[in-house]
């Protein structure tokens, strides 16, 4: 077969990255080795943040403020698109926009809570710090301080990618599976993809969105794979909070909390790092108890009974960044690993930037996600 670029993955980076090619015009061949939606994406609980799981005062410390205030930026660039974008195409996925509460934990104290708000705002985010009183008031939490965030994003994952995936299909986009690639010979004129099931791909440009699952030959930047934990109660509309905010921790572990439209209170957290997909299911039902707990303590008025719990694995960067761009010793293929917390998120920068990539427009922001970043 023969396609303009190949796109081997078909979770929610595969189908943001195919349906921007698709609409960019290029004729583009979806690969997956089990089908669409059986990786990390049907396990995500889609809190879909601009907020970056590493704080911004860290990050600065960590890459230089200049990098970090981009990267944050572009978060929150890549959050709006997806929002916008979701609606131009008027894709299903029981979406939501949501404001924050990231309230002071172990990683950040009340104090360490200040000085990244002030981080925030140089940056040019709006937050509002606010202290135990105000948090307890409007949220029922006790003995906590907060900054609120606004204009984050939360949909039904599987929908979302589904919808996407749809899109891209009709305008002509194949998808084949199982198709588990297996060979890659690059070269300047093109890329030639083997399948085990013997099928062959030509295509001008390889993106690779294969999730944690990374093949041989692609630099690893000090990814690991953790896994995360997750419980989902029945509706409960009438016990939800004002604004049905989204919940999380500067904790490590942190736990974080959102609704769905229906009243639903998904909560996960708890993330090791936990390679081996049977060791993490057998600790799906401790972990279950200990999520609820801390569920029910935290938000007294509601109840914390899981109806449904769950467990899954992502990628974890050193510096919470993802890495996306050209790999490094094989010619026109691309890499999109949106690792950590924030995946989906960086799904969408990925989207964005490998179509500028491969259209030739390029992105002001590409070296702050390449596999020659230092760090
Ligand atoms: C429990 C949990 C909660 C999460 N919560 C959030 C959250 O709140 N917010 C957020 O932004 N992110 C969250 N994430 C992370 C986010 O879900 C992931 O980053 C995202 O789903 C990854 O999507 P993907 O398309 O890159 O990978 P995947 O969904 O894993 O898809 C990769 C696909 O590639 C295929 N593949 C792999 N290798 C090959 C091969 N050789 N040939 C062919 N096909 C191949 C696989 O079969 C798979 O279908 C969470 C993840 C988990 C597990």
């Amino acid at each position: 077969m023969r396609c303009d670029v190949a796109v081997v993955g078909a979770g929610i980076s595969g189908a943001l990255i195919t349906e921007s090619l698709t609409e960019a015009g290029l004729d583009v061949i979806v690969l997956d080795r089990r089908g669409p939606l059986l990786g990390s994406t049907p396990a995500s609980t889609a809190m879909l943040q601009y907020e970056l799981d590493t704080p911004l005062c860290h990050m600065a410390a960590r890459i230089g403020q200049d990098r970090a205030e981009r990267i944050w930026r572009r978060s929150r660039l890549a959050v709006d698109a997806l929002r916008e974008r979701t609606e131009r195409l008027a894709i299903r996925a029981a979406t939501a926009t949501r404001g924050s509460i990231y309230l002071d934990g172990n990683v950040l104290d009340a104090d360490g809570l200040a000085q990244e708000a002030e981080a925030r705002r140089r940056a040019g985010f709006e937050v509002e710090l606010i202290g135990p009183a105000a948090v307890r008031e409007r949220y029922g939490i006790r003995g906590r301080h907060a900054i609120v965030g606004f204009g984050n994003y939360s949909a039904d994952p599987r929908r979302l990618t589904a919808g996407y995936l749809n899109v891209a299909i009709a305008r002509g986009a194949r998808l084949y599976a199982p198709a588990d690639v297996a060979g890659i010979e690059a070269g300047a004129d093109g890329v030639v993809l083997e399948t085990t099931e013997g099928r062959t791909v030509r295509a001008d440009h390889v993106v690779f969105a294969t999730g944690y699952e990374m093949l041989k030959g692609i630099p690893r930047k000090g990814n690991t794979i953790m896994s995360s934990w997750s419980i989902a109660t029945a509706p409960q509309p009438r016990r939800i909070w004002p604004g049905a905010a989204m919940i999380w921790e500067a904790s490590d572990p942190y736990l974080y909390i959102r609704t769905t439209p229906h009243g639903e209170v998904i909560c996960g957290g708890e993330n090791e790092e936990i390679a081996d997909a049977a060791q993490r299911d057998a600790l799906i039902a401790e972990k279950t108890r200990v999520l609820a707990r801390k569920l029910g303590r935290l938000l007294p008025m509601i109840d914390p009974t899981p109806a449904f719990a769950w467990a899954g694995s992502f990628g974890n960067s050193p510096v919470g960044t993802p890495t996306i761009g050209p790999i490094p010793a094989l010619p026109n293929c691309y890499a999109a690993m949106g690792y950590g917390g924030n995946g989906i998120t960086f799904s969408m920068m990925a989207a964005q930037m490998l179509r500028g990539l491969i259209t030739g427009t390029n992105d002001p922001d590409s070296d702050l996600v390449s596999f020659h970043r230092d760090f």
